[in-house]
Formats: structure tokens, sequence, C-alpha cells
């Protein structure tokens, strides 16, 4: 089975990155996906918020190129709490939210403190995936984030670029394996995400997949399979 959904992809909007809007979304039509979602960088400092920029998504279709287009952004964790640097009011307006950690944002604090602050980022009614949680920087402890997840409705991201041999994290291999397999224990959903910053990695899974079929990871708690899936992780076509 394809993989025909992509909700981690950024645009010139986030400032480190290379493509436009029409361009991911004609490659993820080149790559046969029938949902791409958008999720630019909430705040990349120096770079300022981009409530503005969330705000005129009202000019956006439903389908662009033949793909459904869905509005969403990648928040930063800016505190142990999980608070989340997005308004309400512009949250709002999202089809859906991806949490992450990001060293402009917040330094990486204990064990501890780095699992608090993705368990309350995952107890927030907006957000519905965790991005890159195997991202090393931030030690966590998936014991206690797996089963939260799946209480909640938030899917963990199997994140492509994370697991590419320059992506510059810590061990995203081995922390990606602890994940999906205590992901597998508890019947919790992942997501598969690029995290492209250009044109040609949206849809761009072959990590991802591989790693998949290496751990025998069961296609059913795969969210990307089928549109469906979606609605487990309180997104709605
Ligand atoms: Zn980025
Ligand atoms: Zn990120």
């Amino acid at each position: 089975m394809s993989l025909l959904m992509d909700l981690h992809t950024h645009t010139i909007a986030s400032g480190h990155a290379y493509s436009t809007l029409k361009e991911n979304l004609e490659q993820a039509r080149e790559r046969g996906l029938l949902v791409m979602g958008i999720s630019d960088h909430s705040c990349v400092p120096p770079a300022p918020a981009i409530p503005y920029y969330l705000r005129n998504f009202k000019v956006f279709t439903p389908y662009m190129l033949g793909i459904r287009l869905l509005k969403g952004v990648e928040a930063n964790i800016v505190d142990y709490q999980g608070n989340i640097d997005v308004e309400e009011q512009d949250l709002a307006r999202l089809d859906y939210v991806i949490a992450s950690l990001h060293q402009q944002n917040l330094a990486p604090g204990s064990r501890l403190q780095n699992t608090q602050a993705i368990c309350g980022a995952i107890r927030h009614p907006r957000v519905n995936i965790i991005g890159h949680p195997n991202d090393g920087v931030y030690p966590i402890d998936f014991a206690e984030v797996v089963p939260l997840a799946k209480q909640h409705q938030v899917a963990l991201e199997l994140n492509n670029a994370t697991l590419r041999a320059n992506a510059g994290r810590e061990r995203p291999r081995e922390l990606a394996i602890e994940m999906l397999e205590l992901c597998k224990q508890h019947q919790t959903s992942v997501i598969v995400g690029s995290d492209s910053h250009i044109y040609y990695d949206v849809g761009e899974f072959s990590q991802a997949k591989a790693l998949l079929r290496e751990v025998h990871f069961p296609e059913a708690l795969v969210i990307n399979h089928q549109l469906e899936r979606l609605s487990r992780i309180k997104i709605h076509l």
C-alpha cells in the first residue's frame, strides 16, 4: 500500500526553505499523493511569528492542482509545560497543527523536562501531530509519550528527513525504532512526514518506508495509507 499524504512540508514562507506552494503541489501530484498539508514554521528567530501569513489562508481553495490542500503550521513548543507559539485565534483557522521542539526556540532540557514538554503539547486540544519526536537532541521517555498520544488522538511523526545520514540529529534511527516498537504495543498511530524544505522532497518517504518494513510495523497504524484515518487524529477533510 502506498502513502497518500504528506502533512509536513515547508515553503519559502519558512525563510529557510526553497520552494513555492505551487512547486510543492506539483511534486505532490507527480508522486501520486492525494492530500498535501502545508506546515510552515510558526517562527524561526530572527524571523517574526507569522500570524498574517496564517490569517490569509482564506485565499486557498480546498483543492489545488487536483490535490486536497490542508492548512497547517509547525508550531514551536516554547517551554517545558508544552505551550506552543501560535495564538488560539490563529490555530482555530487551521486544519491541523504539528508541534515540535526546535533548538532556536527552546534549549534541550533534562529527559524529564523534554518529556513534560512533549506531553504538554500532546494534551493541547489543537495539536494533531508531534513533529520529529525521534530527534535525539531532546531525549524523551517514549514509554510515557506513546500511550498519552494514543489517549489524546495525536500521531507521532516518523520524520523522513531525520532518518537521513546527513540530518545532523543524534541516534534518530535507534530512537525511531524504540518509538515504533512502543506504538505497536499501545496501538498508537504514526504519520510519515517528509519535512521537505525543497519541492523534490515532498512525498519522499524512502527512509521511513524502509524502517517501517524493517520493524514489521502494522500497516493499520500508519495514518498515511487511508484518508479516513485522519479522523483518528481529529483532522477532518
Ligand atoms: Zn525548517
Ligand atoms: Zn521541525
